[in-house]
């Protein structure tokens, strides 16, 4: 599921398991297919994966080609993770999900320390929304699909199409923001899961996909118009990563983002 945040119409849309309405334009996928090819190795490799193409294809419209290919490479992975019982890397390969994680505190107890009218609050947090409120394994999912998502985007600049901007990089930097948090909270007041977390495979799970989350968004730092920064400022606060460091043993975010992060909007943190 993919949040799609346009600035300049302050449109919002909820991308779920199907898309509805009007029939979109698909005449553009071919030609779209081959510029992930060209542009984006990577999220190509993703579309290659797909046993059904025209699931990935389900999701590129031609309204915004750069937007099209992301979205549909973000609930490609979605697919793969469930095919596979492992979360699919950006650089090849995968990890396994971690089961166990599923009798850890739900991540919807974290909601009420995020500004409550956000709308990824509101999607991936609040009670019933989703299953990443209840299951810090789909949050997880919802991570690593935004992480190959922003990665996508990032190399699809040249094929943007369309008057809408859109906030690619604002999923991600409020997914990693829900980590953060929930990790944080698990180790101030929920020791079963804050001891769960220092499990070898749980604690391997959580590393690898900060890392590869932070890695993307540190890439998407100085493209303009990608929003996300109030988040980014959130995830800088040093209060708000300790547990986070101290889990994954290095500071979790690259200290030259938060240089660059102007102080500027409102954190989402209360
Ligand atoms: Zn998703």
């Amino acid at each position: 599921m993919r949040v799609v945040f346009g600035a300049t119409t302050v449109a919002l849309l909820v991308i779920g398991s199907s898309l509805s309405g009007a029939a979109p334009r698909t005449n553009c996928q071919l030609r779209a297919i081959q510029d992930l090819q060209r542009l984006s190795p990577r999220g190509h490799a993703i579309y290659l994966a797909m046993k059904d193409k025209n699931q990935f294809l389900a999701f590129l419209t031609c309204d915004d080609v750069q937007l099209g290919l992301s979205t549909a490479v973000h609930e490609s992975v979605h697919i793969l993770t469930e095919e596979r019982d492992a979360y699919p890397l950006i650089e090849g390969g995968s990890v396994p999900r971690a089961h166990e994680v599923s009798r850890f505190y739900p991540p919807r107890e974290i909601a009420a320390t995020f500004e409550q009218g956000d709308i990824y609050v509101q999607t991936y947090l609040r009670r019933g929304a989703a299953s990443s409120a209840d299951d810090l394994g789909y949050l997880l999912d919802e991570l690593n699909a935004y992480s190959h998502d922003l990665a996508a985007a990032t190399k699809l600049i040249a094929v943007h199409t369309g008057d809408e901007r859109v906030d690619h990089r604002a999923g991600l930097a409020a997914l990693m923001s829900f980590v953060m948090r929930y990790v944080e909270t698990a180790r101030r007041q929920r020791p079963t899961t804050w001891q769960g977390l220092q499990r070898a495979s749980e604690k391997a799970l959580v590393r690898t996909l900060w890392l590869q989350a932070e890695a993307v968004l540190t890439a998407s730092w100085g493209i303009p118009g990608f929003g996300g920064e109030k988040y980014v400022e959130g995830l800088c606060a040093r209060q708000n990563g300790s547990a986070l460091a101290e889990l994954i043993g290095q500071p979790p975010i690259n200290p030259r983002v938060c240089a660059a992060t102007a102080a500027s909007g409102s954190s989402i943190t209360k």
